[in-house]
């Protein structure tokens, strides 16, 4: 099975399914630890924030080191139309561990056009929300949400995030997972289900049927999948930018030649590292980089321009 995402649910998804024994977990995940992380993600610690190390190995690292018998293949990526298809390819369970919808409503058409089954989980704040979406049984991402709920745009940088939130959530998720390999759907919970664990407010609402007339499941529109590629995108909470560059490999130690004249450079095998004032950029082995000290996409595109190549 899959987790796209590995920072706060995905760490928990990930850590109760492999020490519950599931035998191949691809981990996908676009970003790098840091320190702040750490009050919620629980595959991580402060050696691996120090390194920068990316949030899919760090994570392999740790699951190897109390269940060698897993198979974890970490994927240091972004998931967006142009890879989705070969990123889950072979995936019979899809778990989220986004923490936007952009990409939610990407799995959910790939999920509805494949009939592969998967599990929708977000916790902002105290509030936690999952759903199982077994395409052409059960009600889609889309059935529920139409658009973007409002209440979920928040984003853990605007409202924090409780780490119990996030447990209770994953919790709930990664037994979803688990009955679907011991049974497959018959057992599957078939409703939205929400908490607060702050106030122990709580709903479950039927997810039983799909909607008539969804844009996904009804009328197999998917026009995330169609998406165009995504150039730039604003990270959540981090005043930081993401340029993406599918066709630039990095030589890292050719790199860092380059770059020490102009500031602060350091790299290991996963990332590199420069600082320049008041700027910082990572810049992945593809080429992809996210650009922290700014959300001016333009901004972040000339110091890529200057520094990496235009
Ligand atoms: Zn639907």
């Amino acid at each position: 099975m899959a987790i796209v995402g590995c920072g706060a649910t995905g760490s928990a998804l990930a850590g109760l399914l492999a020490r519950a024994g599931v035998g191949t977990l691809r981990i996908i995940d676009r970003d790098y630890v840091e320190p702040s992380n750490l009050q919620r993600q629980s595959l991580f610690d402060e050696k691996d924030a120090a390194e920068s190390l990316p949030k899919a190995i760090a994570a392999a690292h740790k699951i190897a080191a109390f269940n060698s018998g897993i198979v974890i293949e970490p994927k240091v990526e972004d998931l967006v139309p142009a890879n989705i298809e070969s990123l889950l390819e072979g995936m019979s369970l899809i778990l989220d561990g986004t923490d936007n919808f952009e990409t939610r409503y990407l799995i959910n058409d790939y999920a509805v056009e494949h009939s592969v089954p998967w599990v929708y989980s977000a916790a902002v704040g105290s509030y936690a929300v999952t759903l199982n979406i077994v395409p052409g049984e059960t009600a889609c991402l889309a059935c529920i949400f139409p658009d973007s709920p409002r209440g979920m745009v928040e984003t853990c940088e605007t409202s924090g995030i409780l780490n119990s939130a996030v447990n209770l959530v994953a919790s709930v998720a990664a037994t979803e997972a688990l009955k679907f390999l011991v049974d497959g759907f018959s057992n599957l919970r078939r409703t939205l289900l929400s908490f607060d664990v702050w106030t122990n407010e709580h709903a479950e609402v039927s997810a039983a049927n799909p909607r008539p007339g969804c844009r996904a499941c009804g009328e197999r529109d998917f026009v995330h999948l169609a998406g165009e590629g995504r150039p730039h995108i604003t990270m959540c909470g981090r005043n930081s930018v993401q340029i993406h560059e599918r066709q630039r490999p990095i030589d890292f130690a050719e790199m860092d030649r380059r770059l020490q004249p102009h500031g602060a450079v350091r790299h290991n095998d996963f990332v590199l590292k420069f600082w320049h004032d008041p700027y910082e950029m990572t810049l992945f082995p593809d080429g992809r980089a996210i650009i922290k000290g700014t959300t001016d996409t333009a901004v972040a595109r000339s110091l890529y321009a200057r520094y990496v190549g235009s």
